[in-house]
C-alpha cells in the first residue's frame, strides 16, 4: 500500500464521518418538525366557540393549545369549517363539542371527527338539562345556547377537565388545581350575576337573536327575539316587537356582534330607545358574561 492508498483511506474515512454528521443533524432537523406539528408537546384542543377557549385554557394551562373553530363574529348557526381547520384538529389529541343542538356541530361534526378518528370527542353538554326552544324562534326543537348560562359552564368546565385527564392523566393534579380556582371564578359570577339583576324579576328582555333562553331562566327574565327560525324578522315581527316595547316602557334593546343591527335599531327608534351590544361568543367568557348581566339590568 503506497501513499496513495494511506491518503485514499483518510479520505474515505472523511467522508463516512461527514455523512454521520449531516445524518445526526438532518435527524435532530426531522424531531424537532415532528414536535412541531405535535405543538411543541402541547396537547391540541379543539372547540366550536369562543367561551370554549377561555374554559380549555383555564383547566388545561400551559399543557394545551386550543383551535377555535368558529370565529369570533362569525355565526355557529351557519358557519362552515375551512380545510385548514381541518388540517389543525389533525392535530388534536381532543375535541369539546358544545353537543346542543348547535348547528355548525350538527352539520360538521362528522367531518370533523373524520378529520381525525382517534381524537378523544368531550360533550360539553353531558349532565346538563337542554331547555326547549320557543317554537318560533330556531329552527331546532332543543335550545342550543346553553353555554350562555353560568351554571350550565360550571357542568361544561367540569366535563372539559374529565377529558383532560383522560388524554394525560399524568397532569391530572394540574388541572384539578387549576379547574378549582376558575370553578371558583364561574361561582362569583353566578353570584354576582344573581346580584346584578335582582330587581329585574319577570322583566322583557328584547333581543335580536334569541340566545338567553337558559340565562333568561336562571335569571328570571323574559327573553323575547326578534328572529324567526334563523331568519331576518319580518315587518310584522319588528311591529309587535314594537308593540311589546311601547306597553312595557321597554327603551333599552339588544343585539350580538354577528348580527346586523338595522332591525333592532328600527324598534329603537320607534320607541325613542337604545340597542346595546350583547355577545354570546366571546373567548372572555367570565368579563362578558359581566358585561352581559350589566346590559341586561338597564333593560
Ligand atoms: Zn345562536
Amino acid at each position: 500500500m503506497g501513499v496513495k492508498g494511506k491518503m485514499d483511506k483518510r479520505r474515505l474515512f472523511i467522508v463516512v464521518v461527514i455523512l454521520i454528521v449531516v445524518a445526526g443533524v438532518l435527524s435532530y432537523v426531522a424531531i424537532n418538525n415532528s414536535s412541531n406539528s405535535n405543538l411543541n408537546g402541547k396537547i391540541g384542543v379543539g372547540v366550536s366557540i369562543g367561551p370554549e377557549v377561555e374554559w380549555v385554557n383555564a383547566v388545561g394551562g400551559d399543557k394545551v393549545h386550543v383551535t377555535l373553530m368558529v370565529p369570533e363574529g362569525s355565526d355557529p348557526h351557519t358557519y362552515e369549517p375551512l380545510p385548514n381547520q381541518l388540517t389543525q384538529v389533525s392535530n388534536a389529541k381532543m375535541y369539546v363539542e358544545i353537543g346542543s343542538p348547535l348547528e355548525f356541530e350538527t352539520n360538521y361534526m362528522d367531518k370533523i371527527k373524520s378529520a381525525n378518528p382517534n381524537m378523544l370527542i368531550v360533550n360539553a353538554s353531558e349532565g346538563i338539562q337542554l331547555i326547549p326552544n320557543a317554537a318560533e324562534n330556531e329552527s331546532t326543537t332543543m335550545d342550543p345556547h346553553d353555554w350562555v348560562d353560568p351554571k350550565n359552564a360550571m357542568i361544561m368546565v367540569n366535563n372539559i377537565y374529565n377529558g383532560l385527564v383522560q388524554v394525560d392523566p399524568a397532569d391530572k393534579d394540574y388541572f384539578q388545581k387549576n379547574r378549582d380556582i376558575y370553578m371558583a371564578q364561574l361561582k362569583q359570577l353566578d353570584e354576582n350575576t344573581t346580584k346584578i339583576l335582582k330587581d329585574k324579576n319577570g322583566t322583557d328582555i328584547l333581543v335580536y337573536h334569541p340566545a338567553f333562553g337558559y340565562y333568561a331562566k336562571d335569571y328570571n327574565l323574559t327573553q323575547v327575539g326578534a328572529m324567526l327560525n334563523d331568519e331576518e324578522p319580518s315587518p310584522q315581527r319588528i311591529a309587535m316587537m314594537v308593540n311589546i316595547a311601547k306597553q312595557n316602557n321597554i327603551t333599552v334593546l339588544y343585539n350580538e356582534p354577528q348580527y346586523d343591527p338595522k332591525f333592532m335599531q328600527s324598534i329603537a327608534s320607534q320607541v325613542g330607545g337604545q340597542v346595546l351590544t350583547v355577545n354570546d361568543l366571546d373567548e372572555h367568557y367570565i368579563q362578558n358574561m359581566i358585561n352581559v348581566a350589566n346590559a341586561f339590568a338597564k333593560a
